[in-house]
């Protein structure tokens, strides 16, 4: 809900403005027993106000998605995720993924930072779009560097590991381009979940599917699970 205002905010502030201008023309025009319309002045402060507090609301739209949105990727970054893992804690079963690209520092090495840079934009698309296949309401968000997260709410953990290495797949066979470069990646994913109705502990499911991709990393393009 609070997500939804400040996504609305310039609307909702416009609407209001607009709402508010309407109920005060009546108001005055029920009681000036029509004498209404000699007195412009405050109607041009009402609609000078209703401009700024929309153009605030543009302002606290834009903040909202800085805050919340990793710039690189247009991915939700770690904030917004921890703060989503918290608020979805009764759609249990609940399975975290925790996503690491192998060896990107010799995609770096190899073709340049900002060559790396466009892999995993295009790979943050193609998580997500994967991802989306499977239900709407399942995040996506770039956990740091080469390392992305996804919950599945409602997910137990044989489906989550379905959905890993779908994932894995996907992205073991396709051919990343980035102008004249074509390169491959794989990836490490490590996976934790909750047993339905069990009662969530945030910071350990994050630590258990963080062993769950140390695990992962020993074999790398690899999917390994673990139960929280
Ligand atoms: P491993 O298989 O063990 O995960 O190896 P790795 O090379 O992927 O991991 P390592 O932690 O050694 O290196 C991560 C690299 O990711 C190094 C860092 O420069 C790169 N990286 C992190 N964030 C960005 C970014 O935003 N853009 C680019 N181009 N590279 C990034
Ligand atoms: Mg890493
Ligand atoms: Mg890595």
């Amino acid at each position: 809900m609070q997500e939804k205002i400040y996504k609305y905010a310039p609307m909702i502030l416009l609407l209001g403005g607009l709402i508010m201008l309407l109920v005060t023309l009546l108001l005055e025009r029920y009681y000036s027993y029509g004498h209404y319309g000699d007195d412009l002045a405050w109607r041009f402060y009402a609609i000078i106000q209703i401009l700024i507090t929309t153009v605030l609301g543009g302002l606290v739209k834009s903040l909202y998605r800085q805050v919340h949105i990793d710039m690189l990727t247009g991915l939700h970054n770690r904030r917004y995720f921890s703060t989503k893992l918290s608020a979805i804690q009764a759609q249990t079963p609940i399975s975290l993924l925790l996503i690491d690209i192998d060896n990107f520092k010799g995609i770096n090495d190899t073709y340049g930072h900002v060559t790396g840079d466009q892999v995993l934009r295009q790979f943050a698309e193609i998580l997500q779009n994967s991802i989306r296949n499977f239900a709407i309401d399942n995040i996506v968000a770039r956990w740091g560097g080469e390392e992305f997260a996804v919950i599945l709410p409602r997910t137990g953990a044989k489906e989550a590991f379905k959905i890993a290495d779908g994932i894995r797949i996907i992205v073991e066979n396709h051919l990343f381009s980035c102008e004249s470069i074509a390169c491959k990646i794989t990836v490490s994913i490590g996976i934790a979940s909750t047993k339905e109705g069990a009662d969530i502990d945030i910071e350990e499911l994050i630590k258990i599917s963080d062993a769950a991709l140390y695990k992962a990393k020993e074999k790398r393009n690899y999917v390994y699970y673990c139960y929280g």
